[in-house]
């Protein structure tokens, strides 16, 4: 058996590897390093993917969520909700904004942002909403978008973990996760589904003012040269990342259906366990499969394979999974409000009921595009010895 890899970024590179070694080498003759043809082309051909009409390509995705928030014009007091259940970068630029962070607690069967803890958490202040899409599974965004339009607040999409993944409306159209609200944020960390080998990232929009604003922004507030109109930052993807991109990105489908068709194999293996509960497909009440894993509208595209383990027994799961030499990932062990930089004194406890749960029973399995059916049994062999 091939070793098993938490995400075997070696293997999928080997089965690239001549055309990014051109792509990257072409970069290196051209010394158009920052800005150059290839960064431009990535952004033309990741909005024609995405149905989105800008792409701002920027140096990485806590960037990415930050630069948003400042081309909305979030002032410091401002109230922002997001998932107590998510990667601290989701919550970071909100402080670091010296915007207030309001943790709400999560759906979970999705792991993503409660519609209901929305609502109450929302007040006079609150100005903006940032939904993640944990795992690869989109926030409930329908709902979401009425909340956010009755109370007159932006929409942030994390979408970080679920590029490529599609939202299926109540009516049957689709449209792409980090698309379908004012502004969306991702990563191309190297383990993400779209990731370079370095950091990068991207902020989509289908607003031309905000898209405007947010492009001066990554370039030190300039709309003109050496004229700075708004304080900004210096946020760029490099044409060596954007080269690589460019060469994984018309096969990020692929990639995707490789990690459902994994997650497919994992849950087949998992189903009948009184003890574990599998990923959740579940997208809206026109998607009809509530259990399981959707084949028709690619709703989950499993940046993670998460399981719930609920008899107790997740950390010795962890512990053999480790001498069997099966790399795993709790995430997130810790929820956000129990951390010291965000926790709050108006936090009540009892409003934490499902992400404190999932924190001591979440488990993530390897999961990238290139899992044999062989890790795949052997893996899943040994959780059903664990947990039964
Ligand atoms: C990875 C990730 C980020 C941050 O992306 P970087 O490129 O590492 O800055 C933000 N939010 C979520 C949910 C992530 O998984």
């Amino acid at each position: 058996m091939k070793k098993i890899q938490m995400v075997d970024l070696k293997g999928q590179y080997e089965k690239i590897k001549k055309q990014v070694n051109e792509s990257v080498l072409e970069v290196l003759d051209s010394t158009a390093y920052i800005n150059g043809p290839q960064v431009k082309s990535f952004e033309k051909e990741l909005s024609d993917y995405l149905g989105v009409k800008h792409v701002i390509p920027c140096a990485n995705g806590t960037d990415a969520l930050q630069i948003s928030m400042m081309g909305l014009g979030l002032k410091p007091g401002d109230e922002v909700i997001t998932a107590d259940f998510t990667f601290a970068a989701t919550v970071e630029v909100i402080a670091l904004l010296q915007l207030t962070p309001v943790l709400v607690d999560v759906e979970p069967d999705t792991f993503n942002i409660d519609l209901e803890a929305i609502e109450r958490a929302i007040t006079p202040k609150t100005k903006a909403i940032v939904p993640v899409h944990l795992f690869g599974h989109h926030a409930s965004m329908e709902g979401l978008m009425q909340i956010a339009e009755k109370h007159n607040l932006y929409v942030i999409e994390d979408n970080a973990q679920a590029i490529g993944g599609n939202y299926t409306f109540k009516n049957g159209n689709q449209e792409k996760a980090g698309t379908l609200s004012h502004v969306g944020a991702t990563s191309f960390f190297p383990s993400k589904n779209l990731g370079c080998y370095g950091d990068g990232g991207a902020i989509f929009t289908n607003d031309d003012d905000l898209a405007h604003t947010i492009r001066g922004i990554v370039n030190h507030g300039m709309y003109e040269r050496y004229h700075h109109d708004v304080v900004g930052v210096n946020s760029r993807l490099d044409s060596v990342q954007a080269a690589v991109l460019r060469v994984k990105l018309p096969k990020l489908d692929a990639y995707n259906a490789a990690r459902q068709d994994a997650a497919r194999k994992y849950t087949a293996h998992f189903s009948s366990s009184e003890h574990i509960i599998t990923p959740t497909t579940k997208t809206n009440k026109s998607c009809n499969n509530s259990k399981g894993i959707c084949d028709t509208c690619d709703c989950h595209v499993f940046h993670q394979y998460t399981l719930r383990i609920t008899n107790g027994k997740r950390n010795e799961l962890a512990k053999r999974l480790q001498e069997e030499g099966i790399p795993h990932g709790i995430y997130y062990p810790i929820p956000l409000h129990k951390q010291k930089a965000y926790a709050d004194k108006r936090y009540d406890e009892s409003n934490f009921k499902v992400t404190n749960q999932l924190s001591d029973e979440v488990i993530s399995l390897p999961m990238h595009t290139e899992l044999d059916d062989e890790q795949i049994d052997f893996i899943a062999k040994i959780v059903l010895e664990v947990v039964h």
